[in-house]
């Protein structure tokens, strides 16, 4: 309890605004032995129970403490798939660590995100990987539509099993949404690159540039793997619904955060422009971790001002409260409770934005209070871009209907957890887990759900 609280140093706002580089610092040895000499060691390891993939947590800081580091690995992997980017990405404050009994008079929670990148990290670079001595191999493969973490989860799971994964995705690199769509800030490319290199050592292989539907049909996989698995994401653009959603410099936020990705991996498409912020007004529009990364890409681009305007206060948005404030120590502004209504293109093309304030009402049926708008409250913000960052909704491919494959009213996969094979959607054969399953959410529970649906695989065909 003389030890405080150490997520690793955080590189000043002044200095972080002109960079695409993770803001905080890894921990060394002895500030990850510090750290994980904190916890108490509760009887009751809460952190465990609120981490979606309940890590051992108690037990890998107990390893840290007593620098057996490679043992560290080995347990973290035995529930994580990706320890060391959900160490990175996963909103802490939310899960572990917000369940941590430091917080209970003002100790601050063990820094368990940073001492979980550092194991993997640390435990790599003096030479550790995943030992795969006793794996016996069968002769079942398995075809995984999706290089997001659901599919890496599942292929994890798959290999250690002595099953064949065969992992296709539309996009040049691994990692779906951890490659393309979060930022640099939050997750270095070259983590996710060496998480490949891990994969593919374990047996894992991956064919990029491949879209199932397009460059090889479901019939083809079906025909050629012993089951499929899907874990394809949510990508349905959900829009406002309001005039001037379609003007020129309104901008969907999801193809603005890749194309400034595939700026700095140089993998821009041929004919698409390098898109920037510099010198510009930015209003981004929502409030969850998009918003967020859209936000923060914005002022790293140069943008002159960037606001960010979310319909409900600040206690009920649904973003990291980490990212908030970083966000906020990266001179972005916030507008809370208030709604777009309109946007209007001025004569010399920059854009007018109209807002209305809201007052929060009757909770929704995800128990949120509703955001009413206020009559006569409209106040307009003259910009020259808008963003949009409302979510994603999941949504049906081109073959469910000819291969049964149901969804529900939102557009998520029919996959129950609490069935007998687990994640087994209502074609036998074919699996399914992450957004693509839950509708957008975190990457741990799209990470837990390819491990469980690869567990549903492995009984389906008889490997267990
Ligand atoms: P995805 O990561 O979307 O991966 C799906 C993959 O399937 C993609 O690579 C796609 O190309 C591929 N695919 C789809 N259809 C086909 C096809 N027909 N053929 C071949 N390939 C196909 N979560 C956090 O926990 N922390 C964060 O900080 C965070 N920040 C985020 C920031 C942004 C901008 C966004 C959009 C999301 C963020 N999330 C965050 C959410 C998180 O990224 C997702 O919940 C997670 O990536 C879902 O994993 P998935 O594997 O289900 O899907
Ligand atoms: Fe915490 Fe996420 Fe790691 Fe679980 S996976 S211990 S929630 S950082």
């Amino acid at each position: 309890m003389n030890v405080a609280r150490n997520p690793g140093e955080k590189a000043p706002a002044n200095e972080r605004i002109y960079v695409f580089k993770e803001i905080y610092q890894p921990l060394g040895a002895g500030e990850a032995a510090d750290q994980a000499g904190r916890c108490l060691s509760c009887g009751n390891p809460y952190c465990e129970w609120e981490c979606p993939v309940h890590n051992y947590i108690p037990n890998w800081l107990q390893l840290v403490q007593e620098g057996k580091l490679f043992e560290a690995a080995e347990l973290s992997h035995k529930t994580n798939s990706l320890p060391e980017i959900c160490g990175r990405v996963c909103p802490q404050d939310r899960l572990c660590e917000g369940a941590c009994t430091l917080n209970q008079g003002g100790f601050g929670a063990v820094s368990i995100g940073s001492v979980e990148k550092y194991i993997t990290d640390t435990a790599y670079e003096q030479g550790w990987r995943p030992d795969m001595s006793r794996v016996v191999w069968s002769d079942k493969k398995v075809a995984i539509i999706g290089a997001g973490p659901a599919g890496l989860g599942c292929a994890d799971i798959l290999v250690r099993n002595g099953v064949k994964p065969v992992v296709f995705d539309r996009y040049e690199e691994i990692g779906g949404l951890l490659t393309f769509g979060i930022p640099e800030f939050k997750l270095e490319k070259e983590i996710v690159a060496r998480r490949r290199e891990i994969m593919e050592g374990m047996g894992v292989e991956f064919r990029l540039n491949t879209e199932i539907g397009k460059d090889i049909s479901i019939e083809d996989l079906l025909r050629d793997y012993d089951a499929v698995f899907m874990g394809m994401g949510a990508y349905k653009y959900m829009k406002g619904g309001f005039e001037g959603e379609e003007l020129p410099g309104v901008l969907e936020a999801l193809p603005f955060l890749i194309n400034n990705i595939r700026q700095k991996l140089n993998t821009l498409p041929a004919g698409e422009a390098p898109q920037s912020m510099k010198g510009k007004r930015v209003v981004v529009l929502g409030g969850g971790d998009t918003a967020m990364d859209c936000n923060r890409t914005s002022v790293r681009q140069g943008a002159k001002s960037v606001i960010c305007a979310y319909r409900r206060d600040e206690a009920n948005m649904p973003g990291s409260k980490r990212e908030v404030a970083n966000a906020k120590e990266e001179g972005v502004q916030f507008l809370w409770n208030r709604q777009p209504v309109g946007i209007k293109q001025n004569a010399d093309g920059t854009l007018a934005l109209t807002l209305v304030t809201t007052r929060l009402g009757e909770p929704d049926e995800k128990g949120r209070r509703r955001a009413e708008n206020v009559p006569g409250s409209e106040e307009v913000i003259e910009c020259d871009h808008v963003i949009i960052a409302f979510g994603f909704q999941a949504e049906a491919a081109s073959w469910f209907d000819a291969q049964g494959i149901k969804t529900d009213d939102w557009g998520r996969t029919v996959a129950p957890a609490t069935q007998t094979l687990k994640y087994q959607t209502s074609n036998p054969k074919i699996f399914a887990g992450g957004d693509q399953v839950r509708g957008a959410d975190l990457v741990v529970r799209a990470v837990y759900e390819g491990r469980q649906a690869a567990e549903g695989i492995l009984e389906f065909v008889g490997v267990w």
